[in-house]
């Protein structure tokens, strides 16, 4: 199948909304984001041997490459609008591979509200490539930064964390709801979804914000997954819950209200401070928490 006729193949698949006017097929495409509404943006790379291992099946490559970029979106406490997909296809791979890439990318991306409505396909000789682009739109709310925690603030994150190699990196849902929901009935003051771990992502918050943080150990939401992995690397689920990253969890600042709506359960997990960002152990000592996350997950994709 020559790449035009994939691309009219997989152009058929895709049901658009009237947000937008034109999709795949023409030289760009048009968005109708609502009156008013500002733009979105985000962009990822999704590398084989860096994201995905090789041998991943295309059904979940597809799906996480959609939901992860999603998850951005999610983070600004947005709405999604479309994406667009851009595959570099390595040449020795069957036509049933990229049949069901191209089919996961279409079903995750009108799953989580941003249809495919551009991109391209090309071939090439190296491992598989794909770049994802999605738009969001504010319909009246304001994006959620990372540089709005203020002192005093509480710390939050959704779910449980730790052990996302052993598979919830490419099946992880991105929090659309919940991040809309942290954004327009919590009026957070930062907010950041969690990729690169923990302790990564909570140090991307202090800077930016030019603030501080404690984490409380106890109250760590440390998941399955982590004591799975810990019983066979050996390092502690603790470290596994702060450092590996793609959880596509949400950390955010500010405050809780008494009704949590959703079933992914949400914890509070330490606070904002002036400076320093620290981990407070059980019997009350605290040392600095670097960020020390996505270089493990880095280094176990390519063992
Ligand atoms: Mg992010």
């Amino acid at each position: 199948m020559s790449e035009l006729a994939l691309i009219n193949w997989l152009r058929k698949r895709i049901r658009l909304p009237a947000s937008v006017e034109v999709g795949p097929g023409d030289d760009a495409a048009v968005l109708a984001p609502a009156p008013g509404s500002r733009l979105v943006v985000t962009a990822d790379a999704f590398l084989e041997g860096a994201h995905f291992p090789a041998g991943t099946p295309p059904e979940r490559i597809g799906h996480k490459a959609i939901a992860a970029s999603v998850s951005d979106i999610a983070a600004m406490g947005c709405y999604p609008l479309a994406s667009f997909v851009t595959l570099g296809l390595d040449r020795s791979r069957g036509e049933a591979f990229v049949r069901a890439l191209g089919e996961s990318l279409i079903a995750a991306a009108e799953k989580y509200r941003a249809p495919i409505a551009g991109g391209d396909i090309t071939s090439w000789t190296a491992p598989l490539a794909i770049s994802v682009t999605v738009v969001g739109e504010t319909r009246g709310l304001r994006p959620v930064l990372r540089s709005g925690a203020r002192p005093g603030d509480r710390l939050f994150v959704t779910g449980s964390l730790g052990g996302s190699l052993l598979g919830r990196h490419l099946d992880a849902p991105p929090r659309i709801e919940e991040g809309l929901f942290i954004n327009r009935e919590l009026a957070a003051h930062a907010m950041i979804d969690i990729s690169d771990g923990l302790s990564t992502d909570l140090n991307h918050i202090a800077e930016e914000s030019r603030v501080g943080a404690i984490v409380r150990e106890v109250l760590i939401p440390v998941s399955a997954a982590a004591r799975q992995l810990a019983e066979q690397d050996r390092r502690p689920p603790l470290a596994h819950a702060l450092d590996d990253g793609e959880d596509f969890e949400l950390l955010f600042t500010r405050r809780l209200p008494a009704d949590w709506p959703f079933d992914v359960p949400v914890t509070e997990i330490g606070e904002i401070t002036a400076k320093d960002v620290l981990l407070e152990h059980i019997d009350g000592s605290r040392e600095p928490l670097p960020p020390r996350g996505y270089e493990h997950t880095w280094r176990a994709y390519n063992k």
